[in-house]
């Protein structure tokens, strides 16, 4: 049994080794469902000059859906609709095969995904149920932050980063909270790594220009980054990491909720993605979970779409990728970098 005690035990140990050995092992025992993805595909986006790999990832539709409401209803999540939900919990008890930490912080785990993506694909779920409704803790910030840590500088060249699907347009398929880490194909260049090229880390603040978060200003897609304090090796002050996470998450949680006030989408629940690397945090805010059939979660504004046939694929290409995150998230404005929000309430 692994146990991790503290975030200075998690930022030590040897976390790709481990994630890799439990892989290769339930791989070859068949305890995963998953195939590699093929007929990958790089090109850039005409629209918004942003870089996009497809690929089809058989799998996909063997994936449970246990949602506590589907895309576009308004009822309420009723104390009944949870327990029906945990019934079908698959986080309550992780299999023991796909179990990579078995005790993280005393109330979380990392477990692989069942039906990864790519290889090495794994989850950080709490230990009991939480709504994945609910907003990331400031410790939940920093564990995932250490993960990325850990692995993106353990020298062996791999690049994960993490993302968090929130609320019922966001595209998720599960409710009991959890996080997930991807590593990103080689090669592939997160466009957030170039906006935050050269960019120094600020607390952001609506009525400075130079203080708000950054975008690219051709996607067509609203979405915020902001830059993360970084650290010399062994010098990190983890109350001020857990604080400055916390504050920026905030900032970006308040910004989308205002996003949803100004479009007037008047859903009970709040929807986005939030994607993170070592250097940077990004939000998406979400009004919708799918265009016609194709659904979207974090990953399509990370610039990977995975399908699950050529049927699909034809149709994302029809309509084109910057239209299908537009209407999934919200409209780029003209005067964007213009646009104060209330910068204390929604
Ligand atoms: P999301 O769709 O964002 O809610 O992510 C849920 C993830 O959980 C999906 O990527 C599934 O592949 C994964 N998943 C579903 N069932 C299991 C399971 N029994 N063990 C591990 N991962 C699972």
């Amino acid at each position: 049994m692994v146990e991790v005690k503290s975030i200075e035990e998690l930022s030590q140990i040897k976390l790709f080794d481990l994630i890799r050995e439990v892989f290769d092992k339930a791989y070859a025992n068949g305890d995963l469902v998953y195939k590699e993805p093929t007929n990958i595909e790089h090109f850039k986006d005409p629209e918004s000059q942003l870089q996009y790999e497809i690929s089809i990832l058989e799998g996909l539709d063997k994936r449970p859906n246990n949602r506590a409401r589907e895309p576009g209803e308004e009822e309420d999540v009723t104390k009944e609709v949870i327990e029906k939900v945990q019934t079908k919990d698959p986080f309550a008890t992780p299999e023991p095969e796909l179990t990579v930490i078995d005790s993280l912080l005393d109330d979380y785990r990392l477990i692989l995904n069942k039906y990864p993506n790519t290889k090495y694909h794994f989850l950080l779920v709490t230990k009991d149920f939480e709504k994945q409704d609910s907003l990331l803790k400031p410790i939940e910030l920093q564990i995932i932050r250490t993960i990325l840590e850990n692995l993106n500088g353990s020298g062996d060249g791999v690049k994960y980063f993490s993302f968090f699907n929130s609320g019922s347009e966001s595209g998720y398929s599960q409710f009991h909270k959890h996080v997930q880490f991807l590593k990103l194909p080689e090669h592939f260049m997160p466009f957030q790594d170039n906006i935050i090229s050269g960019v120094n880390y600020f607390l952001p603040k609506e009525i400075v220009q130079e203080r708000r978060p950054l975008f690219a200003k051709k996607a067509r897609f609203k979405h915020y980054i902001l830059k993360l304090k970084e650290y010399n090796e062994g010098e990190v002050d983890r109350e001020e990491e857990l604080d400055s996470l916390a504050m920026l998450y905030m900032y970006l949680i308040k910004r989308s909720l205002n996003i949803n006030k100004e479009f007037e989408i008047d859903k009970r629940d709040f929807s986005y993605n939030l994607m993170m690397m070592n250097d940077w945090m990004m939000i998406v805010p979400r009004r919708s979970a799918k265009y016609e059939d194709i659904w979207q979660n974090s990953l399509g504004f990370m610039g990977l779409f995975f399908l699950k046939d050529e049927d699909l694929k034809g149709k994302v290409q029809q309509v084109g990728i910057s239209k299908i995150l537009e209407e999934c998230g919200f409209p780029m404005e003209e005067d964007e970098h213009q646009i104060v929000y209330n910068e204390y309430g929604y």
